[in-house]
């Protein structure tokens, strides 16, 4: 029996590209035969996760029943966190669930979702699923033109994805900006800001930036998502939440799983929302070795885009996919972003300053060869 299985997919999934992950660690070092290989592919969190979170995780001790399918406590500690009530939360498989709920309980086949170049790969590979029509508007400076965005805008739209910051770019948008915007985009749209990033702007260095889940009472269209992956430290575990009105909230959790978020992530997640010495502490510490790669870009001619994240795209102004798999045999795992229409950048997740000073050393020498071709 030969069954075309590609015919039985459905329209939209077919044209999905799948989401490429940053190279695991362990399948570097298996691979190049290096013994502990740096991983600055991801935008993980170079300090570990949080350890009142971990405490908190090893609470957990009856593993046979089913989590709280309400997330009873985890909601609690956030609505309490942003001054809301506990029916403006939804939890998610990480933040990325969040977004696929917004499609899945809101996108019908052919609407339009609207996001900028250079976005977040999830949107559209959340709008595909479902049979949305993905509408990708010119990027600004490597940013989300909002005056682009509100041209395309028709009875079709459904739903406008804003990463704020964006990744891979860490370009951001500040808080006049995105008012004006949200006051113009019509009724019958959803504006999702995600905020994954939101932790690490720090109101000294971007005193614009603008912490949206605090707009809701006033954009009922609002829902903005945030994520334990990135400053909290717990990405491997999977949590993440959106807030909006509890109209849009109801309508993401009747699309969820009972179960999505397990026990020992809710757990975890209680746990790092106490610890501020932990997010303190990667604060800074992504702040400063932003500051060290910044300056050694500078140093040695390379321009960059500035960040608000936890992650530098550097412009190598050539393609770069040799001296991303050069410094991978050196030990150092970075993202190629030519997926992302930048073939000529590699997005560099801050790390340790150990990790920062290798990587620069790795980049060095690598650059200095030419790129793989001197490796061959
Ligand atoms: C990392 C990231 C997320 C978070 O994904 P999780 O599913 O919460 O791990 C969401 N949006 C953007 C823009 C990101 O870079």
């Amino acid at each position: 029996m030969n069954v075309n299985i590609s015919a039985l997919a459905t329209p939209g999934v077919r044209k999905i590209t799948p989401y490429q992950p940053g190279r695991p660690a362990e399948a570097v070092a298996a691979e190049f035969g290096i013994a502990k290989p740096i991983k600055l592919a991801s935008n993980e969190n170079p300090l570990g996760p949080s350890p009142q979170g971990i405490k908190a995780m090893q609470t957990v001790h009856n593993l046979a029943r089913y989590p709280d399918g309400n997330g009873t406590v985890l909601k609690e500690k956030i609505a309490a966190r942003h001054d809301l009530d506990v029916a403006c939360i939804t939890l998610g498989n990480g933040s990325n669930d969040i977004l696929e709920f917004v499609c899945r309980a809101f996108v019908n086949p052919g609407d339009e979702v609207i996001f900028s170049r250079h976005a977040f790969a999830v949107y559209p590979l959340a709008t595909r699923a479902v049979g949305g029509k993905p509408v990708e508007t010119p990027a600004l400076n490597w940013g989300c033109d909002l005056d682009a965005m509100r041209r395309v805008v028709t009875d079709r739209s459904k739903v406008i994805f804003i990463a704020n910051p964006n990744n891979p770019t860490g370009t951001w948008l500040a808080a006049a900006e995105l008012k004006s915007f949200l006051a113009e985009v019509p009724d019958h749209v959803i504006v999702v800001i995600d905020e994954a990033y939101a932790e690490y702007v720090t109101a000294r260095v971007y005193p614009d930036y603008p912490d949206c889940t605090q707009w809701l009472a006033d954009y009922s269209n609002l829902l903005v998502t945030r994520t334990f992956s990135k400053i909290f430290g717990l990405a491997g575990l999977r949590v993440g939440y959106g807030v909006s009105s509890p109209e849009i909230a109801d309508y993401l959790n009747r699309v969820r799983q009972p179960f999505n978020v397990n026990s020992l992530a809710q757990a975890a997640a209680v746990g790092a929302l106490d610890d501020d010495s932990h997010l303190r502490l990667s604060r800074e510490t992504n702040q400063t070795g932003m500051a060290y790669l910044m300056d050694a870009c500078t140093a040695r001619g390379l321009n960059y885009i500035p960040s608000a994240g936890n992650f530098l795209a550097i412009d190598f102004s050539r393609p770069t996919q040799d001296l991303f798999e050069a410094m991978m045999q050196q030990g150092v795992i970075v993202r190629p972003i030519a997926n992302y229409g930048m073939p000529d950048f590699l997005r560099v997740t801050i790390g340790t300053e150990d990790e920062n000073q290798r990587f620069i050393e790795v980049m060095d020498k690598v650059l200095e060869t030419g790129g793989l071709e001197a490796n061959v």
